[in-house]
């Protein structure tokens, strides 16, 4: 039906993602995954004013069996700032 969608823009479909980058996403292993949780000591928290289960970051990072989360954290609720 020529005509019946005139005036809407065409978008390409899914824009392919540049293969050609070199920096490819890699899954990560369970450990690295865990890597990216930064605890503070006690000290360092109340010093920086940040909430030493997460760091500062707000989220804590779990994996189990190749299942990957990115969880609120519980303590500062997902501030990151020292209670
Ligand atoms: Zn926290």
């Amino acid at each position: 039906m020529p005509g019946s969608d005139q005036g809407r823009p065409v978008y390409p479909i899914h824009p392919k993602i540049d293969e050609e980058s070199p920096i490819m996403p890699q899954p990560m292993t369970d450990q690295e995954w865990e890597a990216q949780n930064r605890y503070l000591s006690q000290n360092e928290a109340t010093m920086l004013g940040l909430c030493w289960h997460c760091g500062g970051q707000g989220v804590n990072w779990t994996a189990f069996g190749g299942v990957q989360r990115e969880v609120t954290c519980g303590v500062c609720l997902g501030d990151g700032t020292a209670s």
